[in-house]
């Protein structure tokens, strides 16, 4: 059996690893367009902020992959799949024939219908190469002005380390809440509050409009104002890359992710996805959901693996947590915000603790979503999640159930 991997992030190098603990002399290739071996983005901010040094972000290094036997093809594009014929087609490179696929292939930054004439300036962060092209910019002793786009986890969390190395830095957010997606009205201002305190200046409401870079320099113009810097940083959101998936004649789902079953396997038998690039169901809301989190995107390519091999597994639907140090205080959120709840009255119960302020949302009785910020994390912490994740069980109970007799979930 050929087993080829496209992608080598979290995703595609679990899934690979997984096949190879379980059947270690298999033909297995992983093949990805980036030529740097296994790194984490989770910790790009510490590597910004100075903490980290450049190697300490790699998880792997080249000749981990020689070792285990793996063929890496790194820096190889694929650009195409044929399902009928079982070939990977790459851009500079003889085709790879499979008898089994694992897309990995992760997401892509969104980026805003404007032009920038290719400015190195005008960034994204998603690969250890944007990291680079941010370091280049900001290199030497001078307090350069940074704007960033989005105040998501990503995009607070490059402004918290470049804000600890003496940088200028503006949030442009286009609501009137920071971190929207993940935290209520009142832990999002007291977040906010902070940031302020710490000199990260904050700008809400307003809507990023164009980018000029002429002659004057850089400038951010929004609806309302025109902002000059150094550096623009656009962090408003990921989406699923699915271009080789789509074009393959692959089922994609209602959020544009590559649609899977509980198996991870995609609507062909011979090619399963995992990681960023695939929708699976959210136990709670029971509604399709892009997870794009890296211990998601592991467990996912964990059943990949085993799944491709004929043992049995199952993702039993993803569950949001995230946490984000910020200036030695720590934000938690787990499950939904309290508008995503809408119609269903959901009740907040808040808690200012001595060491920070803790939200809990429930809805019909049952506690769905916690978040929390402040300096201590509450005892109970764990035990509230664990409370989360319980309920989702049972409400993907229901689901299941009424997902039984359909060939996707
Ligand atoms: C700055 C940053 C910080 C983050 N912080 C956190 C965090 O704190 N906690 C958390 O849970 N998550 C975090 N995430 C999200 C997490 O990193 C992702 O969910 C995870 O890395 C997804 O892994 P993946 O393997 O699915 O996809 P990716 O990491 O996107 O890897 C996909 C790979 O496939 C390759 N590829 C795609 N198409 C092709 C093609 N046609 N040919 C060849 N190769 C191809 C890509 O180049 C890439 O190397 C962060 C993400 C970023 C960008």
């Amino acid at each position: 059996v050929r087993i080829v991997v496209v992608g080598n992030g979290i995703a595609g190098y679990t899934a690979l690893e997984t096949i190879k603990s379980l059947k270690p002399s298999i033909d297995v290739s992983i093949v990805s367009d980036e030529n740097a071996p296994l790194y984490s983005p989770c910790i790009f901010g510490n590597y910004l902020s100075g903490d980290l040094k450049r190697e300490n972000l790699f998880l792997k290094n080249h000749s981990d992959y020689q070792r285990s036997g793996i063929k890496a093809i790194l820096g190889q594009k694929v650009t195409e799949i044929d399902p009928h014929d079982k070939l990977v087609h790459l851009l500079h490179n003889k085709p790879l024939p499979y008898d089994k696929l694992i897309l990995a292939t992760g997401s892509e930054p969104i980026f805003p219908s404007i032009n920038t004439n290719q400015d190195p300036r005008i960034t994204v962060l998603k690969s250890i190469y944007d990291v680079d092209r941010i370091q280049s910019i900001l290199d030497g002793s001078q307090t350069k002005n940074v704007i960033i786009i989005g105040s998501g986890p990503i995009g607070l969390e490059i402004a918290i380390s470049l804000r600890k190395c003496g940088h200028s830095v503006t949030i442009i957010e286009l609501l009137e809440r920071i971190m929207p997606k993940l935290l209520d009205k009142n832990p999002a201002s007291l977040l906010k509050s902070y940031l302020k305190e710490n000199g990260v200046r904050l700008i809400t409401g307003e809507k990023m409009m164009k980018i000029s870079c002429d002659s004057r320099g850089l400038s951010v113009f929004t609806n309302k104002n025109e902002f000059f810097c150094d550096l623009v940083c656009i962090c408003i959101g990921m989406q699923p890359r699915v271009k080789l998936a789509h074009d393959a004649g692959l089922e994609l789902g209602s959020r544009g992710g590559i649609r899977v079953n509980s198996n991870m396997l995609t609507s062909n038998p011979n090619i399963h996805a995992c990681g960023d690039c695939v929708e699976t169901l959210d136990f709670l809301t029971g509604e399709r959901c892009l997870s794009l989190l890296w211990h998601t995107a592991k467990l996912q390519a964990f059943i990949a693996g085993k799944s491709c091999l004929g043992f049995p597994s199952r993702y039993n639907g993803s569950v949001n947590f995230v946490v984000l140090e910020v200036f030695g205080k720590k934000v938690v959120s787990s499950g939904h915000v309290s508008s995503d709840f809408i119609g269903s009255s959901p009740q907040i119960f808040e808690n200012d603790q001595l060491d920070g302020h803790l939200s809990l949302i429930k809805v019909n009785e049952k506690l769905v979503a916690l978040q929390f910020f402040g300096s201590r994390l509450p005892k109970d912490l764990g035990r509230l999640i664990s409370i989360i994740k319980r309920q989702f069980n049972k409400e993907l109970k229901v689901q299941a159930a009424n997902f039984i007799n359909l060939p996707y979930y």
